[in-house]
């Protein structure tokens, strides 16, 4: 759409935005003709797609194969107690039509998986990593930097969240998810949240955060947080910036990378988005 194309009604439901000369009429158009892939519609999607879908990003795509529980209502605030059973992408579709039309949910019910991952993730001009386990978080990282997106990423535990973003397709000296945490920490080793518990507000924070992140990428606006990891500790009530590099001996976007498809994800079929 052009910014010729505005009905009255969007006028007035995107006022906030349009009156601001960073997003403006222009920018409102950007977010409408946009498209953001959600991979997980659980604590951290929940956010993401009422904020994305509120800011009138125009294609919302959701990735989940899981059904609401009622264990996730503490924080999965997209979902209702009456929707229980549901697939999640439905309850999450919901949401967002109720918030406004003019969002279109495409629903991905399935795993994003080697197999899928390109093709899906293909689509979309942005990438949210809303998953709580760590071989899907190496899947997307990977993906996004086959497919050349940018990836906006969180994680939480307990009472911490991190945040950042990836571009590392774009420049050699943008750093990846692997660049940051090489190696997959052996299954196991660290607890999901079922295991260690989450503070639900924290979803709150953390998936709101990367919402705000996404609509500054689709804007071209502010700083964008590639090579900075953002680190929220709620009983501290702390924020605290830690930059990162890009590694030159990156197994994925190093000068001698190995990984240069999703074969080696076969391997980790376990996924589960919190
Ligand atoms: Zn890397």
């Amino acid at each position: 759409m052009d910014i010729t194309d505005f009905t009255e009604e969007q006028l007035h439901r995107y006022a906030r935005h349009i009156v601001m000369p960073e997003v403006g009429g222009t920018g409102q158009v950007k977010l409408l003709n946009a498209s953001v892939l959600l991979v997980g519609a659980g604590g951290l999607g929940a956010p993401l797609a009422m904020y994305l879908a509120a800011a009138g990003v125009g294609t919302l795509g959701i990735v989940d194969n899981d059904h609401v529980e009622l264990s996730n209502l503490q924080r999965q605030v997209a979902h209702t107690t009456e929707r229980v059973g549901m697939a999640k992408t439905e309850s999450a579709e919901m949401t967002v039509m109720a918030l406004n039309p003019d969002v279109t949910v495409i629903r991905h019910q399935e795993r994003l998986e080697h197999h899928n991952a390109l093709e899906i993730i293909g689509g979309y001009d942005v990438v949210c990593d809303g998953t709580d386990n760590f071989p899907t978080r190496y899947l997307i990282n990977d993906a996004c930097f086959m497919a050349g997106k940018p990836l906006v990423s969180a994680a939480m535990m307990r009472f911490d969240g991190q945040l950042t973003t990836f571009r590392a397709h774009e420049a050699a000296e943008n750093p990846c998810y692997r660049c940051l945490f090489p190696e997959m920490p052996p299954e196991g080793l660290v607890p999901s949240c079922s295991e260690a518990g989450i503070f639900g507000a924290i979803a709150g924070v953390m998936g709101t955060l990367q919402a705000a992140e996404v609509l500054k990428e689709i804007l071209g606006i502010g700083e964008s947080l590639f090579g900075t990891l953002v680190i929220y500790d709620a009983l501290a009530t702390e924020f605290r910036r830690v930059g990162y590099g890009a590694d030159p001996d990156c197994a994925l976007c190093g000068s001698q990378a190995t990984i240069t498809d999703l074969s080696g994800h076969a391997a980790h079929a376990k996924t589960g988005q919190s």
